[in-house]
């Protein structure tokens, strides 16, 4: 049985699982995971207008509690392939480096669990004390539909449950150890548009610029949200695009529209934040602007797993491995957890962010055996 992180790390890279492509990523996985004694299905879901992706759930163990590990094999494109020093799909090791596109996001981190809990199984030569399960999406990266949250469906309506879950995202900032993500601030995107008057630039009276109105509810759109909560950063509301599509330079246009991106905090809903942005146009507009939002729909809610016993135990085993007391953080992205959060308390834990998405994303080979180290001390504790 293989339960060396490198040698999988570097299996998983040389699939090309672009989103949607499985790649052959899943296969392997399924196949080194089947071998150990995992109970393994896969699952395809598929929806009108996105292209349909394959899925892993593996179990061994029926008893509770089941520690879930959570991640995808999806990969970003590789970009220009050429300004790559190290093939991105060849998982090249030089220099104590495992060079490749997913190295750290997250092919490495799966690596990492999956060899965890390889060695956990075979230490005990027999099933653990409770359940170990590997939820892994091809759906991340993207538009995120036939993923995880169908996954987790899936194994619901099949009877399964999770106690607690660790998803392997590169969570670290410069060394492996220093933080865990213990929630995600929510994000909420929505349009403004400012209705006028078009004519001509020459005769303003006869014309309403919306643009005019447009800015002072920018303005009043930007002023802060929040001081930030116990968990979170102050919210932030950034504009991301003012449009007016105007290319008539003595023309005054009709309408001018402005796209913006909310990351909110546990101090809002994203219903009330909705409310309170509407509030603020209303006073601001003073009944001199017409104007509108339109908001798109959102499943990425704000979420914190509040500290606990999971949450200590995972600090402990961490602290064991490196030394280091790693910080909780809810700051980045959006991620799955999003997701795991409403089926059991979940943290993020994986390798170092910094070349994720980036030509010749790498991880160095010390880092995986560190994180395998941090994965398998969890697991001990965790049925200890
Ligand atoms: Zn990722």
């Amino acid at each position: 049985m293989s339960a060396d992180p490198v040698a999988i790390a570097r299996e998983l890279i040389r699939c090309r699982s672009v989103t949607p492509e499985e790649g052959g990523a899943l296969v392997y996985l399924q196949d080194l995971l089947a071998r150990a004694g995992f109970e393994v299905h896969r699952a395809i879901f598929a929806e009108p207008g996105t292209a349909p992706v394959d899925n892993l759930y593996a179990r061994i163990g029926n008893a509770k509690p089941n520690l879930l590990f959570a991640g995808h094999t999806d990969v970003v494109p590789a970009g220009n392939e050429a300004a790559w020093a190290h093939p991105p799909f060849a998982g090249e090791l030089a220099g104590g480096k495992l060079y490749g596109r997913g190295a750290v996001d997250m092919k490495g981190g799966i690596a990492c669990f999956a060899a965890a809990a390889l060695d956990y199984v075979d230490a005990r030569a027999s099933k653990p004390k409770g359940s170990i399960s590997l939820l892994i999406t091809g759906d991340e990266e993207s538009v995120a539909i036939n993923g995880t949250v169908k996954l987790l469906r899936w194994a619901a309506d099949r009877g399964e449950s999770f106690d607690h879950c660790i998803l392997g995202e590169p969570s670290n900032v410069e060394t492996v150890g220093d933080t865990i993500k213990a929630g995600r601030r929510g994000s909420l995107n929505g349009s403004l548009i400012v209705t006028g008057r078009q004519g001509h630039v020459a005769y303003p009276e006869r014309a309403e610029n919306p643009i005019r109105g447009l800015t002072i509810l920018i303005a009043a759109l930007q002023a802060p949200l929040d001081e930030g909560s116990e968990h979170f950063t102050p919210s932030n509301l950034e504009f991301t695009s003012v449009d007016v599509g105007n290319a008539t330079v003595n023309l005054i246009p009709g309408e001018a529209r402005a796209r913006f991106n909310i990351r909110y905090n546990d101090r809002h809903s994203q219903a009330a934040l909705k409310t309170l942005i509407e509030r603020r146009a209303e006073s601001a507009a003073a009944g001199r602007i017409r104007y509108a939002f339109e908001w798109q729909q959102s499943n990425a809610d704000v979420f914190v797993t509040k500290p606990g016993a999971f949450t200590e135990l995972a600090i402990a085993a961490i602290v064991e491995v490196t030394g280091r007391k790693p910080r909780l953080s809810t700051s980045g992205g959006t991620s799955d957890a999003r997701f795991i959060k409403d089926y059991c308390p979940v943290l993020e834990f994986g390798l170092v962010g910094q070349t994720m998405h980036q030509v010749d994303e790498c991880t160095s080979v010390q880092d995986l055996s560190t994180l395998t180290a941090i994965y398998r001390r969890i697991i001990e504790k965790y049925f200890g």
